[in-house]
């Protein structure tokens, strides 16, 4: 019994809310964006010109256990942080990483429709929306019509 108690003594020291811990969750709701740890880095050297990357990212790590924070696990490069802990969805462009809301409810019936399909016990999913954000749909039309006309002239 005694075991199970002392398992982790700092638990309570290391899981609480630390001065840092609440300017890096001020500065990502700021962000309103789905930033990374440089991106939120960045902007709470302002605040805390001595901290290092390795700081924030060990915070972030730490409000997202605490469920102050998501931390989305998604396709692309790097690990993005979300301050929207509600179940959602998200859209990211294949060209340069930006990622938005997708606005559509979470669809908590298609867990349902798999009941009995497979022989798993559905707990959760992810979807992830793919697409070109309205800068990179510019560049591809303006990079289209220019092909057009060297095809022509050639
Ligand atoms: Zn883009
Ligand atoms: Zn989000």
């Amino acid at each position: 019994m005694q075991v199970t108690k002392n398992r982790n003594p700092n638990m309570n020291q290391n899981m609480r809310m630390t001065r840092q811990r609440r300017v890096i969750l001020e500065e990502l709701k700021k962000l309103d964006s789905h930033p990374n740890a440089e991106e939120i880095y960045e902007a709470v050297r302002e605040s805390l010109p001595r901290i290092s990357l390795g700081t924030v990212y060990r915070n972030l790590e730490v409000l997202s256990e605490l469920g102050k924070i998501q931390k989305l696990e998604m396709g692309g490069t790097q690990k993005r942080f979300d301050w929207d802990t509600r179940k959602h969805y998200h859209i990211r462009c294949i060209n340069c990483d930006r990622v938005d809301n997708a606005p559509l409810g979470f669809m908590k019936n298609v867990e349902q429709a798999l009941y009995g399909a497979t022989d798993f016990t559905i707990t959760d999913h992810r979807l992830e929306f793919l697409g070109l954000c309205p800068l990179c749909m510019e560049k591809a039309i303006e990079r289209d019509s220019l092909g057009k006309t060297a095809g022509k002239v050639a």
